[in-house]
């Protein structure tokens, strides 16, 4: 397989500091591909154009899902209140996560963040962001998702909790504290082993792997690894994320790891 040579990876926080170690993914980084590409973190990716935020919060709420069995054909027109939410998310006002968005239509619209300088194809840009979205599937119904890999790659540090499904146990017991009015927080507590939650420390762990899996699209145009004990095994279930990020023997498949390495003495 052919990888493609890269010039710079570059991760963008966007609402993600102090749920993930952003100086730590980047060591990761470029302890795993060398000197070449060079790594950058850049803060609020929507700060070069706060003369514009009216316009991207407009075009963020209308990216917005209210309905998760109804699929979005055409642009919805968003309302006053949840344009104004938006511009304030931008100015960072607030970091609030209530909403589901499009995941391709985010996508789209972080797209248009990128410096025009910097379209190339040796260039990675990664959005790390709170925002949860959400991608149209086969059983006709949205599902809330990790990552969405292209140009750019997005990954959701809510979705890392939220998208991947809790083992069957935590949704009966679930049911059951709920009738019985008892704390979820309590279950959630009982099943940390085997789920992520929310200001999880293993966050910055386990996105040091979707991250690679976003770098791997870049080389290959493939993110995803068929093997559940490596990095870039695209993970259904919490505990298929946890073995494969941050219990698996191994960080990659040897394939991958060859992969890796015959690319970095290139
Ligand atoms: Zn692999």
């Amino acid at each position: 397989m052919r990888l493609r040579q890269l010039e710079k990876v570059i991760l963008y926080d966007e609402n993600v500091a102090g749920m993930v170690n952003l100086e730590e993914i980047a060591d990761y980084l470029r302890e795993k591909l060398g000197a070449v590409p060079s790594v950058e973190i850049r803060g609020n990716p929507f700060n070069p154009y706060l003369a514009r935020s009216a316009d991207f919060a407009r075009k963020l709420a209308a990216a917005k899902i209210h309905d998760v069995t109804r699929r979005m054909i055409s642009e919805t027109v968003p309302l006053y209140g949840e344009i104004q939410y938006e511009e304030r998310k931008i100015l960072g006002k607030t970091r609030a996560f209530g909403v589901l968005y499009d995941g391709f239509r985010l996508l789209r619209v972080f797209a248009e963040l990128i410096p025009p300088d910097e379209r190339g194809l040796g260039l990675v840009h990664i959005f790390l962001t709170n925002r949860l979205f959400v991608t149209w599937a086969e059983d006709q119904r949205y599902h809330a998702r990790t990552s969405v890999y292209g140009l750019p790659s997005i990954i959701s540090t809510t979705g890392l909790v939220e998208a991947p499904a809790k083992p069957r146990e935590y949704y009966l017991l679930k049911q059951q504290y709920e009738m019985l009015g008892k704390d979820i927080l309590e279950l959630n507590e009982r099943f940390k082993g085997r789920c992520l939650g929310c200001e999880d420390s293993r966050l910055t762990p386990v996105m040091k792997g979707y991250v690679m899996q976003a770098v791997f699209y870049a080389l290959s145009g493939d993110p995803f690894c068929q093997d559940k004990g490596c990095k870039l095994y695209n993970a259904h279930w919490q505990e298929e994320l946890i073995f494969a990020q941050l219990e698996s023997h191994s960080e990659f498949c040897q394939r991958h790891a060859e992969l890796l390495a015959g690319w970095r003495q290139n």
